[in-house]
């Protein structure tokens, strides 16, 4: 029977990939022209530097030879309950599993810290890129010597109203600091942070190595705002809350450590009577238990980060509990 998935990010076309092995008829309504979601612009993966290719890959590969229906360009405007209208028309089916994922936190509203106004001031998104371009370099070309990180920008703060921690954000910071001592082996990096949260397999020890074997300094405090300095530096102040001491320093490039914060599309999800978002925005799953992946409606499902910030391993396996899920319902219809 037919289902509709709505984006085709990890957690869409996994969840397109286990309802086809369960012998059902899933369409991905992708408002890109590509698949992928955002895994699209990561170069290496954590926590064991998996290229992102080596994961995204293999699963476009399985939806070509299994033939799974894709629409792309297309975007989904709202969810009825025979189907979701499109920007191309009207799409039915039996049952709709809501995959449209999570937004990038838009820098430029932290504007104490100058992102889009400085050089060489940059996101973790922008050095994924970068990594992936093959060429990390400061606005004149020339390498970075001294490099910070700074922790939760856009989560875990009242001003910007994103109160949740993203979850993911402290071992990316680890993650791209490791690989920053690999590019530029004699460079300084320091990491600011209010609380490390390093909770999944493997983290933990990764950010030992980074202190231990790689030399990545931590600091125990928030910038509070960066500054431009002569020779496209930037100047950053912050406090170190473990001496009690304010602290000054000049660096040649300054990375933001983004959050995820609540997809966009999240709001017009809400105009279907039955759905609803949580404080933070994110979708609101029936429980937090059982039901994580069912929704409010019997007829609509959700997977990977639409409720709320996740790794690429706990979107996909969100996505297989989400099409056991559609299958057990359509069974009963
Ligand atoms: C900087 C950063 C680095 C990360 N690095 C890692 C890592 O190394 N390892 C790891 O495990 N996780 C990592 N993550 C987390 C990872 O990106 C997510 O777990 C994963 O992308 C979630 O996939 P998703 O399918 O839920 O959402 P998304 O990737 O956001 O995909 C959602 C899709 O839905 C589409 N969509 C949205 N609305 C609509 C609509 N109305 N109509 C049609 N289509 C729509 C979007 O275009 C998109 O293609 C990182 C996250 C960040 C922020
Ligand atoms: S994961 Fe770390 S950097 Fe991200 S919001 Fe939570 S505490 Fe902050």
């Amino acid at each position: 029977m037919k289902v509709t998935i709505i984006g085709g990010g990890v957690a869409g076309i996994q969840t397109a990939l286990a309802l086809k092995g369960l012998g059902h008829d899933p369409v991905i309504i992708e408002k890109e022209d590509t698949l992928g979601g955002k895994l699209r612009g990561w170069h290496r993966l954590f926590p064991v530097m998996t290229p992102a290719r080596d994961v995204l890959e293999p699963m476009l590969k399985q939806l070509r030879d299994q033939q799974i229906e894709v629409m792309a360009s297309t975007e989904v405007q709202a969810i009825e309950s025979d189907g979701v209208v499109t920007s191309r028309g009207k799409v039915e089916s039996r049952a709709t599993v809501v995959c449209s994922g999570f937004d990038l936190f838009d820098a430029t509203l932290k504007e104490e810290y100058g992102y889009g106004i400085y050089d060489n001031v940059i996101t973790s998104a922008d050095l994924e890129q970068m990594m992936n371009n093959g060429k990390i370099a400061l606005a004149d070309g020339t390498q970075p010597h001294r490099i910070a990180f700074l922790h939760c920008v856009g989560s875990r703060d009242e001003k910007v109203q994103q109160r949740h921690c993203s979850k993911v954000c402290c071992v990316t910071g680890v993650k791209q600091a490791i690989e920053m001592r690999r590019w530029f082996p004699h460079s300084e990096i320091y990491n600011f942070y209010m609380d490390i949260r390093m909770f999944g397999p493997g983290y933990e020890e990764m950010y030992r190595s980074a202190q231990q074997e790689h030399g990545i300094q931590f600091i125990r405090g928030r910038i509070s705002e960066a500054a431009p300095v002569k020779g496209g530096k930037v100047q950053i102040k912050a406090e170190d809350t473990l001496v009690g001491r304010p602290l000054k320093m000049t660096v040649d490039m300054l990375v933001l450590l983004i959050g995820m914060t609540a997809g966009c599309s999240n709001s017009r999800w809400t105009e279907c009577t039955g759905l609803s978002q949580s404080d933070s925005h994110f979708m609101r799953p029936l429980d937090m238990f059982e039901g994580n992946v069912r929704s409010e409606l019997p007829n609509v499902f959700y997977a990977g980060t639409v409720t709320s910030p996740k790794t690429i391993g706990e979107s996909l396996n969100e996505a297989n509990a989400a099409a056991m899920r559609v299958a057990a319902y359509l069974e009963t219809l």
